[in-house]
Formats: C-alpha cells, structure tokens, sequence
C-alpha cells in the first residue's frame, strides 16, 4: 500500500492537536498536576513541527528543514520532562535544557552546515533517545499503576524504536546530502506507529491520572487531616470484617482534661498538642502498630503478634513520653497526660468492636482511678 506522507503527517497533527486540547482541559480541572502543562506544551510543539515539516515535504526548502529541526527538539525534550514531572512531581528543567542545547547543537548543526542527511540521522537518534528516556522514566514509577505504566512504558518504547530504525535507516544508506524529505519503509513505519501511539499514550495518560487522583481521595478520605494518622473510617476498615488475630492487642488513649488545655492556651494549641500526641504514638509504637485517631482527643493503636506484657509496656511507654514532654508557647509551657486502656485477644482470635469496647472499658476505669496511668484488666 502507498501512504501519502503528507496525509500521514496531518494526522499526526490533527490527532496531537486534540491530544493538547484535552490535556489542557484536564490540567484546568485540577491545575496541582502541572505535568499536564508541561505535556500540553510538548505536543503543542509537536503539532507545530508536523506542519512545519509537512510543508518541507511539499517545498524542501533548507531554512524550513533547520526550523522544523529546531522545534523537533524541545517537544520531545517536553514530553520526557513531563514523565519525570509525572513521577517525581517535579520539572527536571536544567536536564531538559540542557539537552535541548545538545540536540539542537547534533542536529541543527550538521544541517546548518549543508548537510541534511547526517542531520536527520542525528535528529532521529536525538528523538528516539527522548522518547525512550521516557519510556524508562515512566518504568521506574511502575509500582504506582503497573498496568497503565507498563502500557506506556511499551508506547514510548515502540516509538522510540520507530524513530531509531528511521535512523539506522538513513544512516545505511550513507548520503550526507539528500536535498528532500527522506522516502523509505522506516519512515513509513515510523508513521503508522506514531498515529496509533499518539492515540493510545493520550488515552493512557489520561485515565492514569485519573486512577492517581481517585487514589489521592480515597487516601484523604481515610486520614485525620490534623495529625496524617488513620482516621476512625480507615481503623473500622481494616479491621471490622475480618477477626482480630490471636496475641493482639487493642489500645484506647484519651488525653487527659483536654478540655482545660483547650480554654487555657486556646483551640490552636490544643491542636498542637493533639499533633505531638500523635507523633510520641508513632515514635513509641513504630511502624507495624495501626495508629488512628477516632475523633477529638481519642485515639486507637492496634498492636499485632505482641503479648500482653509487651502491650502494657508499649502503652506505658505512650504515657511516660507524652507526660514528660514540654511544648513551649513562648507566653506559657503547656504539659498533658494520658490515660490508656488495653484489652488483649489472648490465645483465641477477636472481633474488633468487642475488643475495642473492652479497652474503652479499662480506659474508663483508668480515668477514675486518677488519670495519667494504664489500665488492663487481668482478665486480658
Ligand atoms: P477527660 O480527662 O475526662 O478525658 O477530660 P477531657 O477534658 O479530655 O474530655 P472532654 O471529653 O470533656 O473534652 C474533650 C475536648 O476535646 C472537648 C473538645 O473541645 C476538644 N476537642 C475535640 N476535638 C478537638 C480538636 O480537633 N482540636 C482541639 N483543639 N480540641 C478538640
Ligand atoms: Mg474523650
Ligand atoms: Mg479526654
């Protein structure tokens, strides 16, 4: 089948001018993910280098040759910069201007010199190294969304190859000097793979930022916006269907006479103070105890594969810290306590509501005996 080149090309434009549209839109909607700019850009500098060298395909005139080049670059500079920024979050802009000033330097050059032919050669090379340098930036974030980064980690990759392949292509045919866009079955093939990839990657790219953002809700939604613990949804959760293990153990705390500290230094520090509660929880219980506040001043620890002995020690250990601890207000030093109550599944699994209601139980009798001290009943 003959492909008419000039065709092939306004596809390309046409499917990356819509590409930029939408991208565009999306990035309106949630303008926090900046990579989506960054891409716009990126195509919209691809969109203009196809009608630049669909017009050198027409009339080869040099000057549009060198120009095309020139915008050839930054566009794929763009689209692997806005992996990076996709991944990492942020724009890796001194890389990317430094290989602009590369490619422009190994592709401009040559062509401004006469000759095409190498020019091409090294331009292919040039944007077939970006695009696998984002195929690879995009690899190395895979445990976000394997599916979707897989896929386009393979996009890129294939039109990194389309691109390498026009290289070796040109480069074994050997002219410095060609005078005309270059006709051979790797251009060719070089085409149909971008049509089809610029299609996909959009479509990919799209709904992986949608998956990304669903994520961002759903980790809102479970976290205590004031200390960054689970919050009581996560904490019912991950526990309400399935039974507590065996040799677990379930904390309550509460902060004693908060209510004080709250009319005393005002709502702002009580917030302070609710914060160094919750880090003195995660220093003393470490990172395999599930850590939440319920609500107010309440807050649950869950400690698996533990005995009792080593619970009581750990909430003990939560009293002793938080006690000793000083938050200077400049005006003032304000001082808490707490009060905890354990309740332990034993040899026998749990269920979670009836364990929790027990350690609120012990809680309550810790109260009463005084406060600042740790109740678990021998029964546990
Ligand atoms: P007890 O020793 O019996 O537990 O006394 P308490 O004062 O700690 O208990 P009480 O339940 O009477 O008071 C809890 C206070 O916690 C009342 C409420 O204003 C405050 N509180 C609840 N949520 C927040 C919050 O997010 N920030 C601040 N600063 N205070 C809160
Ligand atoms: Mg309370
Ligand atoms: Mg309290």
């Amino acid at each position: 089948m003959s492909l008419d080149y000039g065709t092939l090309l306004q596809s390309i434009g046409f499917s990356g001018a819509s590409l930029a549209v939408a991208m565009f839109v999306v990035w309106l909607s949630a303008p926090i993910d900046r990579f989506l700019l960054t891409w716009t850009a990126g195509l919209i500098l691809l969109v203009a280098f196809t009608m630049l060298y669909g017009s050198y395909v027409a009339v080869p005139h040099p000057t549009m040759l060198i120009v095309s080049l020139a915008v050839l670059v930054p566009a794929m500079a763009l689209v692997w910069g806005a992996a990076v920024q996709f991944r990492d979050g942020r724009l890796p802009f001194g890389r990317i201007s430094r290989a602009v000033v590369v490619g422009w330097v190994v592709s401009v050059g040559p062509m401004a010199a006469g000759w095409d032919g190498l020019a091409l050669i090294f331009e292919n090379t040039v944007a077939a190294l970006f695009l696998i340098a984002t195929a690879r930036a995009y690899w190395k974030g895979r445990t976000m969304a394997r599916v979707p980064i897989i896929g386009l980690t393979l996009l890129y990759g294939a039109s990194g190859l389309a691109f390498a392949l026009c290289a070796v292509v040109l480069a074994h045919d050997g002219r410095m000097v060609i005078g005309v866009a270059p006709r051979n079955w790797a251009e060719d093939l070089g085409m149909v793979v971008w049509i089809g990839a610029f299609t996909a990657i959009g479509a990919v790219s799209l709904s992986l930022n949608q998956w990304r953002r669903a994520l961002h809700h759903r980790i809102d939604a479970l976290t205590d916006a004031l200390t960054g613990l689970l919050n009581r949804r996560a904490l019912y959760e991950l526990h309400d269907r399935r039974p507590l293990a065996p040799h677990t153990a379930v904390i309550a705390f509460d902060l004693d006479r908060f209510k004080t500290i709250n009319d005393r230094f005002g709502h702002d520090i009580g917030d302070v103070v609710l914060c160094r509660f919750a880090e003195t929880l995660r220093a003393c219980l470490g990172s395999t105890a599930t850590i939440a506040r319920l609500g107010g001043e309440e807050f649950t620890a869950v400690l698996r594969e533990t005995g009792a002995a080593a619970a009581r020690a750990a909430a003990e250990r939560v009293r002793a810290t938080f006690a000793a601890q000083t938050i200077d207000i400049g005006s003032a030093v304000v001082q808490g306590t707490v009060s905890a109550g354990i309740a332990f599944t034993g040899d026998a699994p749990g269920v979670f509501q009836d364990q929790l209601r027990d350690a609120d139980r012990a809680l309550y009798v810790a109260k009463a005996k005084g406060r600042d001290r740790v109740v678990m009943p021998l029964a546990a």
